[in-house]
């Protein structure tokens, strides 16, 4: 076959095969190390965003990559009619993180949530009876692109060209107690709730609306699913969101950190579901496949330690105040929000204009050796791999503070 070969590999494109949902030009990188990502011209970018929450453990990890050699070469692929001892090794590791029976492996954080919402409906399905399949989702939630997860997240931008949606979602106000009880009955099947919305605006929820969640959850027999595809595994310095804000879920669903950069997903079930569960009601070809197992396995050994999760506790203290100090300092810089190592800080307000400001920082940052993400309209995102230093907070945080003077 002739492949097209007249693109040009330079540091930035505008030329790419990709469909247009993604913005362009797209810089190219070449490597990474520690928290640095390098291009083709070896300009350095310090890395405060880390693929979206990903690479926690940072870059050019020979022990991982070492570990995933290793694997490749025993053995790639099995499928799930099949099994093999990492996969074994890391869901009794995964069961064992919290009151779970079962994990149902996948490749991706919405198929983490799709999961999780098919083991709700089945759960309520043959405990309640037909037509209890409601799901409660929350305002500025982000679940996820696939068309479950997707019709609980109430983006209009990423919903209204896919419709008809899942039936029986409803939205309610996120940490709004009142709003929750007037909602919630035992027509619901499931609710699924993020300890802080990652990609909607970094709001955490408040000690009052988990306890609540908890309790009209357990009376009215409804699947509590947090999803922790964004804070779960040690981003918030604990190695789930849900134990820091008071949240007792039946199912947890969680991705991006899980096997250091590699596609994995782990929905954690617990036994009052997986004993209603029976053969071939569910399953996936590559989830849970030798490798991506065998490097979550080496992930959570790291990062499951008492000194591993202290550290990243007072790095997100250390990083929380930085933030706060911008600012004091800066008119454009508003209030500091997010947990741990998930934070962020409003710029101006919540409309077009904080937002388009929001886009100049993200841009400048860039061009200043600095990624950045954004997370609702207006607030500046950070959550740099785990492995992050101080001095190297620093630096990211001289760098914003050097524009939010410009600005
Ligand atoms: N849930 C949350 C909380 C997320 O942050 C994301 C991704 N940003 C997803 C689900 C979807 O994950 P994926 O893109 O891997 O499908």
């Amino acid at each position: 076959m002739e492949y097209r070969k007249e693109y040009e590999i330079t540091t930035e494109t505008y030329d790419v095969p990709f469909p247009n949902n993604y913005a362009v030009p797209f810089h190219i990188f070449e490597r990474g190390e520690g928290c640095y990502l390098f291009d083709k011209n070896d300009k350095k970018f310090l890395d405060f965003g880390s693929g979206i929450a990903v690479n926690a453990l940072g870059y050019g990890r020979e022990d991982l990559a070492s570990v995933a050699f290793k694997q490749m070469k025993k053995l790639i692929h099995v499928s799930n009619l099949y099994t093999t001892e990492p996969s074994l090794e890391l869901g009794f590791k995964l069961i064992s993180s919290g009151n779970f029976d079962a994990v149902h492996f996948g490749n991706s954080g919405s198929e983490a949530n799709e999961a999780a919402i098919k083991y709700a409906r089945l759960y309520s399905k043959r405990i309640k009876g037909d037509g209890k399949y409601k799901i409660l989702a929350f305002t500025n939630a982000f679940h996820g692109r696939t068309l479950g997860a997707l019709s609980c997240t109430p983006t209009e931008k990423y919903q209204e060209p896919f419709g008809p949606l899942l039936p029986g979602v409803e939205f309610s106000d996120f940490n709004d107690v009142e709003a929750l009880e007037k909602v919630l009955s035992p027509d619901f099947a499931a609710v699924i709730v993020e300890p802080v919305q990652g990609e909607g605006g970094l709001d955490v929820m408040t000690e009052e609306f988990a306890t609540r969640l908890n309790s009209l959850c357990r009376e009215l027999d409804i699947i509590l699913i947090a999803d922790e595809i964004q804070t779960g595994i040690a981003r918030t310095g604990f190695p789930y969101a849900s134990a820091v804000v008071g949240l007792e879920p039946d199912i947890i669903t969680l991705s991006k950190p899980l096997a250091g950069g590699l596609p994995l997903s782990a929905t954690l079930i617990p036994k009052k579901i997986n004993k209603l569960v029976k053969a071939g009601e569910h399953g996936t070809t590559f989830g849970g496949g030798p490798v991506t197992c065998a490097v979550a396995n080496k992930v959570l050994d790291i990062i499951f330690t008492p000194s591993f999760l202290a550290d990243v506790q007072s790095k997100g203290d250390y990083l929380a105040k930085g933030l706060e100090k911008l600012s004091e300092k800066h008119a454009a810089a508003g209030k500091v929000k997010g947990l741990g190592l998930l934070r962020g800080i409003e710029i101006g307000k919540p409309d077009e204009e904080g937002m388009k400001l929001c886009g100049e920082i993200i841009k400048k940052a860039m061009d200043n050796g600095l990624l950045l993400l954004r997370s609702g309209k207006n607030i500046l995102r950070i959550a740099p791999p785990l492995v992050i230093t101080e001095s190297e907070i620093d630096k990211g945080l001289e760098i914003i503070s050097n524009i939010l003077e410009e600005v």
